[in-house]
């Protein structure tokens, strides 16, 4: 089966059919002034199985991210703080662009180490916005030759009436919620002339670059068009983002690119992924408190992967709820897989059967070629694992072979290798138990624990595992 991808631009399943054989694919990637949250890397997880599932097919892949370390403001339609002033006053640096570089270096490489974490391939090219201002500039004066573009006293804006098609990706023009109406009330009051005309560059004297129209920053919007012109050219195969993007960012930076650019659509196919949610419609912010992090959850025992597993259980598509027992169940998941893998990596080979593999195959990529289906995936990886009549050796193949889209780095499993320390402690306890002292037993197994390990009783012995 050929892949099929959800584009939000025609909101139906089409097939992928690349415009060169290169894919070029963009994702909007992290405002570095706070600590990722695992919302945020729901979104990267969900990029990174598109990556693989595209090289998969056999399709070479240009991936690119941006860093923003400049110019997004607390509400996406241009007001509110900047997030990166709001970031320095956080940590007490001084509001200068040296400031901002040292709190962009910080919240970077921090979230370089999350992706790594969760095994994500990373992209070819990490542009970063505040690197790009003499192209954001160059832009605009482009916009402004072809007259898309008025100055207000906060900005440039960009004019969208001059375009006929402006908001297509919404798909509901004209029909709007409560809460953008109360956005829309404050903004009608500015001197805009509509109301959803959008910043191409925020006036802010106090801190910025100089240009002909006044100090201060790009607008939001024109850093992706900007960085994603830079390394893919005038048009495009993929450009992903959270959902929450289609109304106001996707739909400014489409505008403003085909408007320049003067090519159409600037990006074949639209991707968007559902929220991580602590309750219904609750999605997890930086901008509210008790967001959790990667390092949280490694602090409370689980493993980065874990948190990898639980974002396949539910497709891209639908909304992921968070809970601390969901995670459980996705721990306890991904620890039976990989012991799986070790009992197999070690098993002897008996009879190969390529036929019985490749149906199973053939169904894994069916599921994955279906708009990326993970849930269904990881349906066939279990009928593989309990399926008692496969050969071991194609069991593990085939694990592998899934693995190229789930990404565990089943490969390169390896048996936990036990401390001294650990095993003296295990002896102790065994010998506990011979004399039925539960209570030492209970004491030394808590020890084991706090020493990030766990111990299981087998018949005549233990189990180790690290936590
Ligand atoms: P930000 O760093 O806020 O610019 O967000 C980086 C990416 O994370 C964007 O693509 C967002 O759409 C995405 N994102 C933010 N919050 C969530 C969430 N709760 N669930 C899924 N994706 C999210
Ligand atoms: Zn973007």
């Amino acid at each position: 089966m050929s892949l099929t991808l959800f584009n939000t631009l025609t909101k139906k399943n089409e097939k992928f059919v690349p415009l060169k054989r290169k894919v070029s694919l963009y994702t909007c990637g992290p405002t570095v002034y706070n600590y990722a949250h695992i919302g945020n890397l729901r979104a990267y997880v969900f990029t990174d199985i598109l990556k693989r599932v595209l090289l998969f097919n056999k399709y070479p892949v240009n991936h690119v991210m941006n860093i923003t370390d400049v110019g997004h403001l607390s509400s996406d339609a241009d007001f509110g703080e900047d997030k990166m002033t709001k970031g320095l006053k956080r940590e007490g640096l001084p509001l200068s662009l040296a400031g901002m570089r040292k709190l962009a270096n910080k919240y970077s490489k921090e979230f370089k180490s999350d992706l790594d974490q969760l095994n994500i391939i990373l992209p070819n090219e990490f542009p970063e916005a505040s690197k790009y201002i003499e192209q954001d500039i160059e832009f605009i004066k482009g916009l402004e030759k072809k007259g898309f573009t008025y100055s207000i006293s906060d900005g440039v804006y960009f004019d969208t009436s001059k375009l006929k098609d402006y908001g297509k990706l919404l798909h509901k023009k004209g029909k709007k919620n409560k809460k953008d109406e109360k956005v829309e009330q404050r903004i009608i009051k500015t001197e805009k002339r509509q109301p959803e005309d959008f910043a191409l560059w925020k006036f802010n004297s106090k801190l910025g670059w100089s240009t002909p129209w006044g100090k201060g920053f790009p607008g939001w919007h024109i850093e992706c068009s900007v960085m994603a012109s830079h390394f893919f050219g005038k048009q495009f195969d993929i450009h992903c983002g959270g959902k929450e993007h289609i109304p106001i960012h996707h739909t400014n930076e489409i505008a403003q690119s085909e408007a320049a650019y003067g090519k159409k659509p600037w990006v074949k196919y639209w991707l968007h992924n559902e929220w991580l949610v602590l309750g219904k419609g609750k999605k997890m912010a930086k901008s509210s408190s008790g967001f959790v992090t990667l390092q949280t959850l490694q602090e409370k025992g689980y493993d980065s992967l874990d948190f990898r597993y639980f974002c396949l259980g539910t497709s891209y598509r639908n909304p992921l709820m968070f809970s601390w027992e969901a995670l459980d169940g996705a721990k306890a998941a991904r620890n039976k897989l990989f012991d799986k893998v070790l009992e197999l990596k070690s098993s002897k080979h008996g009879k190969d059967n390529k036929k019985k593999r490749n149906n199973y195959l053939n169904a894994f990529t069916n599921n994955i070629n279906d708009d990326l289906n993970t849930s269904k995936a990881l349906a066939t990886m279990w009928e593989v694992v309990k399926d008692d009549k496969l050969d071991h050796h194609d069991k593990y193949l085939l694990l592998l072979e899934f693995d190229k889209i789930f990404g565990f780095n089943l490969g390169s499993l390896k048996k936990d290798k036990v401390p001294a320390k650990i095993t003296s402690l295990a002896e102790k306890r065994l010998a506990a138990r011979k004399e039925k002292d539960w209570r030492a037993s209970d004491e030394l197994r808590e020890k084991i624990r706090k020493l990030g390990w766990d111990i299981g009783d087998t018949e005549e012995s233990y189990e180790l595992k690290k936590k």
